[in-house]
């Protein structure tokens, strides 16, 4: 992935995203916001003004799957 396509926003476009592309996604593109009442990051792009909330679950594997969630407006 080149560092063009890990800061593009997709924001507008997609609703959810998982793995290696919602964890760099996060990482490169949006900034930490908050926290909500269930201890999920709230994660914010400053260029679209859209939030998303950061969830873990099991892979089935040893480690856990990143997904971003995109907040309802
Ligand atoms: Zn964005």
């Amino acid at each position: 992935m080149s560092e063009d396509d890990r800061t593009r926003c997709r924001c507008a476009v997609l609703n959810v995203m998982s793995g290696e592309v919602a964890r760099e996604y996060a990482r490169y593109h949006l900034h930490v916001e908050r926290t909500d009442g269930m201890g999920r990051q709230v994660h914010r792009c400053e260029e679209s003004g859209v939030s998303w909330i950061e969830e873990r679950r099991p892979s089935g594997y040893s480690e856990e799957v990143t997904v971003l969630r995109r907040a309802p407006d």
